[in-house]
């Protein structure tokens, strides 16, 4: 089993309307994790954030010393910052509706259209997918990493693999095992995880050698914002696929999913269109993308909010005064 299709599959079964699901998403503070699925729980604010963008905030925008009151001098701001980057970051920001902008003497004035809520998302499940159990590569290492960071609430690993007492022994204690058949969407929990303790500091392991651990300390508040920074990327990326291959094998309806994914006839699963599909291919034959819509199915399908409500309007309003 290929583990771009296995993750599709999971994705689609672990997407419901009230959690947002994404994929390969940056998971580390001081090193360097690649998380293959996040789960995100909606918090008591999670409207709030929704109703801003749909698309991610940068975390130097939320962090900056913006409010929604007064607007602030964008050079004071982010000072500091080259002023080329700054004014790139505001633009991204003015766009996605985060900022509302005056300009008054020739200057750039910023403030928030909505303040940015506090607790806005819940819980952070992260799931690392490793289809082939009997190939593990670095498997143990990177639940070792993830489990020591605990930056998740919980970790879980998923598999098609029968899951023995060996495979249980070398997987942490923490980490939750699920044994997922992505062909029927059947998802068997073969041991929970164990909550960890993602409101602490920690110490995040950031390279292993022979015998020696490097490890960087983790604060409470390098936390916090690399939890805040992993969330904004889960509400913004999500995980479907943005086009599907231009390839007349292509028939996402074939398998019979609720989510259109690239599934091919000729190789009869899920494909990665990247890194499979093109004149190399040997059952390529040329032919229109079979039109998709991901935002519109994921709208429909999670509880990200595609078009939230009218803070852009506000912002039309104030560019074209100021
Ligand atoms: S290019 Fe190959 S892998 Fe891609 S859809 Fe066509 S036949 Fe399938």
């Amino acid at each position: 089993m290929r583990e771009y299709g296995f993750e599709l599959a999971l994705c689609d079964v672990l997407e419901t309307p009230d959690r947002v699901v994404s994929r390969q998403l940056g998971a580390h503070v001081h090193g360097r994790r690649i998380a293959d699925t996040v789960v995100l729980e909606p918090g008591p604010d999670f409207e709030s954030r929704a109703a801003i963008t749909s698309e991610t905030i940068p975390d130097r925008a939320i962090a900056a010393d913006v409010g929604v009151g007064r607007a602030r001098d964008v050079r004071a701001v982010f000072d500091g910052m080259r002023p080329e980057r700054a004014q790139s970051l505001v633009d991204h920001c003015v766009e996605i509706g985060f900022f509302e902008r005056e300009r008054r003497g020739g200057r750039s004035y910023v403030r928030q259209t909505a303040r940015y809520p506090e607790v806005w998302f819940d819980r952070l499940l992260g799931i690392e997918n490793k289809p082939d159990l009997d190939r593990p590569g670095d498997l143990y290492s990177q639940l070792r990493r993830d489990v020591a960071l605990g930056l998740f609430d919980a970790v879980v690993l998923a598999t098609t693999t029968y899951v023995t007492g060996a495979h249980l022994n070398r997987i942490p204690d923490a980490v939750g095992v699920w044994r997922f058949d992505p062909d029927a969407g059947e998802r068997e929990v073969v041991r929970e995880p164990t909550s960890l303790d993602a409101g602490a500091g920690s110490a995040e392991i950031v390279a292993e050698h022979p015998g020696r651990t490097e490890i960087e300390l983790v604060s409470v508040a390098e936390k916090r914002q690399a939890r805040r920074r992993l969330a904004e990327r889960t509400y913004g990326k999500g995980w479907r696929p943005a086009e599907l291959p231009g390839c007349a094998n292509c028939a996402p309806d074939a398998d019979g999913r609720s989510a259109t994914l690239p599934y091919c006839d000729w190789h009869e699963h899920v494909v990665e269109p990247v890194a499979e599909c093109g004149p190399d291919c040997g059952g390529y034959e040329a032919a229109e993308s079979p039109e998709v819509d991901p935002a519109a199915e994921r709208d429909a399908s999670s509880a990200w909010v595609r078009e939230p409500g009218g803070f852009k309007r506000r912002q039309a309003g104030l560019d074209r005064f100021g």
